[in-house]
């Protein structure tokens, strides 16, 4: 998450989601900073949270043949995997589960027809599910397994239809990143492995079915959908959504599916997006999956997006009428190259998607509304970094992380991965040059275009293709720092911003006495000024001063989630118990988890705050999702324990 302000007891149900916000941060007294040195390249490339063997055996294709039932809340149905046999002597097929009930393994005969397989599903682990062994002594080209899905799925949300915007027909979507994919997929469920799949998918005739694949925009709404995605993803990019979903093009290759009500406005807003493929093409090579579209979801979506491959997740949060949230869509895009195409090996290396497409976000913003904006929002993220840090344990403040480090692949932290992880891109881009720097990413992802690799990958190709070229700009031991050290460097390049120093200049003004900012200078402030506006105020404010602003801006009942998320943390430590009801429907209305926790968190802090949060969670409970429900339980019983 991005939020600093957020304090949360780490659990295995925090999940996070790519998206512009990961987990959040462990908020732990700091340790002692553990020493920076590598670790072996076994051990940084081993996947902790998979129980999978693909050293043994590998999965290539998958082939899904599901029945979605909104009733009983359950997919249905059989997996077919196409196997790769790696170890001469392997007779075992190994896969993630969790909740899953497994109905039946098989294995391909030489005459064509499925044959029985024993199978033993071990106990639950929290963290990791469930170890579904196969035994295919025959060692099969092809394993098919019938299974169904727990109404609890991790990694499914059911809507009802009045969850919806249209309150008429009720809709399902999935978050398979990080380990949630093997909820309702059998899988070796590890980026570290890439398959091609397809799919058949049954649903009630009025509901319309999307993945992440080759979706028709002109496909008849039957009730009966295939799917082929052809490139070979990983696990965490499996994604399903189903309900009254409606297509508007953008571009010859980009459009925006969502609920009838929300289309136009969000055609609308993202309507730069084929200016930021062509951008980033132009930087970082061809766009390689075809087409782009991106899916609005219903407000309870926990996570600013998610980059499903060819159909990108978003909250309809970024739906603000002035296109200041589209970094969001700017994110999501560039994982088409970092991320999608050139893929961390295991949840250590997280910055390595994380880290490269916050990086080629900034570029986009930068080349599509300006340098200043571009700056801003750098500025913005890392005064949260510098505020996260502040308690972050440095064991999570390193880029790659160390083996051990996390018990749960959600709990990287965001300011770490994300921003720290973009700041070393922008020294490096310094060092070398812009010019120097560009190729040598191009290269970087066409090198490892469909590949999964960990840090000491990129360091080795950094080293060969640009340190040894361009000798005397950066030295090792600075690169180790940035990797395998905790906090940032001093060499981190320093942006300004001269909007936000005048809103800084502005906000002092008024808390030394002096008049509120004029109208005529706030009516131009973007989202980012305003963002910045509030998270400098204090702790808190007279109740006097809250209404005085809230007069003159009405921060109170903003539309805008990510001004929400600010000002009302600030008015419920300075008890503004005006801002109640507005507080009320805000949590009730969103389950982006980003935007409401703070808020959650803030309420939690005193008895009568943690009771109003008791009332609204029990009614906005029905319409946040599994994960989202999760954060604010811990968040609940944290307090009730009294350990703020
Ligand atoms: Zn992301």
């Amino acid at each position: 998450m991005r939020h600093p302000l957020l304090t949360l007891a780490l659990s295995a149900a925090l999940a996070a989601g790519c998206a512009r916000e990961a987990a959040p941060p462990a908020d732990t007294a700091p340790a002692a900073a553990p020493a920076a040195t590598a670790t072996t390249p076994a051990e940084a490339d081993r996947d902790e949270h998979s129980y999978a063997e693909p050293h043994k055996v590998r999965i290539t294709d998958l082939a899904l043949d599901l029945a979605l039932d909104f009733a009983a809340k359950t997919l249905s149905g059989t997996a077919i995997y196409t196997l790769e046999w790696r170890d001469p002597t392997a007779t075992e097929l190994v896969l993630d589960t969790r909740d899953l009930r497994i109905v039946k393994a098989e294995g391909l005969a030489a005459d064509g027809s499925w044959q029985p397989l024993e199978f033993a599903l071990a106990e639950k682990d929290k963290t990791l599910g469930s170890k579904l062994t196969i035994r295919a002594p025959q060692r099969p080209q092809k394993i098919r397994v019938g299974y169904a899905t727990s109404p609890e799925a991790s990694g499914l949300q059911w809507l009802t239809p009045a969850m919806t915007e249209g309150k008429k027909t009720p809709f399902m979507f999935s978050q398979s990143q990080q380990i949630h994919a093997r909820s309702w997929v059998p899988l070796q469920d590890t980026p570290s492995v890439r398959f091609t799949y397809s799919a058949h998918v049954t649903a009630p005739k009025d509901v319309m079915v999307l993945m992440s694949a080759d979706n028709d925009p002109n496909a008849a709404r039957d009730g009966d959908y295939s799917f082929r995605m052809p490139q070979p993803i990983p696990s965490y990019l499996l994604a399903i959504a189903a309900g009254d979903l409606v297509f508007k093009p953008i571009g010859a290759r980009s459009g925006v599916w969502a609920e009838p009500t929300m289309v136009d406005r969000a055609v609308a807003e993202f309507a730069d997006t084929e200016k930021m493929i062509r951008t980033t093409e132009r930087l970082y090579g061809p766009y390689r999956w075809d087409r782009y579209d991106m899916l609005v979801l219903p407000p309870s979506f926990p996570y600013g997006g998610m980059e499903n491959p060819r159909l990108s997740f978003i909250t309809p949060t970024v739906v603000v009428g002035d296109k200041s949230l589209v970094a969001l869509i700017a994110h999501e895009l560039a994982h088409s190259w970092s991320g999608n195409l050139v893929t961390f090996s295991n949840s250590k290396h997280a910055w390595l998607n994380e880290g490269f497409t916050s990086y080629v976000e900034n570029r986009i913003i930068e080349d599509l509304y300006g340098r200043e904006r571009a700056d801003m929002e750098n500025l913005i993220e890392r005064n949260e970094l510098r505020e996260e840090y502040a308690t972050l344990d440095p064991k999570l403040q390193m880029l790659a992380l160390k083996p051990g480090t996390l018990a749960d692949p959600d709990e990287t932290s965001t300011a770490t991965v994300y921003t720290k992880g973009a700041w070393f891109l922008q020294f490096l881009e310094q060092r070398f040059g812009r010019e120097a720097f560009d190729a040598f990413l191009r290269g970087y992802f066409d090198k490892f275009a469909f590949r999964s690799i960990p840090t000491e990958t990129f360091l080795a190709h950094l080293k060969s293709e640009l340190m040894a070229k361009y000798p005397g700009k950066v030295t090792e031991a600075e690169i180790e720092e940035w990797v395998y050290g905790p906090g940032v460097p001093a060499s981190a390049p320093q942006v300004s911003s001269p909007r936000l120093e005048a809103v800084d200049a502005a906000r002092k003004a008024w808390l030394d006495g002096g008049a509120l900012p004029d109208k005529a200078v706030t009516a131009k402030w973007s989202t980012q000024e305003w963002v910045h506006f509030v998270e400098g105020l204090p702790e808190t404010l007279p109740v006097e001063r809250l209404a005085a602003l809230d007069a003159a801006y009405r921060f109170t009942g903003t539309p805008n989630g990510e001004i929400a998320q600010r000002w009302y943390p600030l008015a419920v430590r300075s008890g503004y118990t005006r801002a109640n009801p507005a507080i009320a429907a805000f949590l009730q209305k969103i389950g982006r988890r980003k935007l409401i926790m703070p808020t959650y968190t803030a309420l939690a802090k005193t008895p009568e705050g943690l009771k109003f949060a008791e009332e609204v969670f029990a009614r906005a409970r029905p319409g946040y999702h599994p994960i989202t429900t999760a954060s604010v339980e811990a968040v609940i019983a944290k307090a009730k324990q009294g350990t703020p």
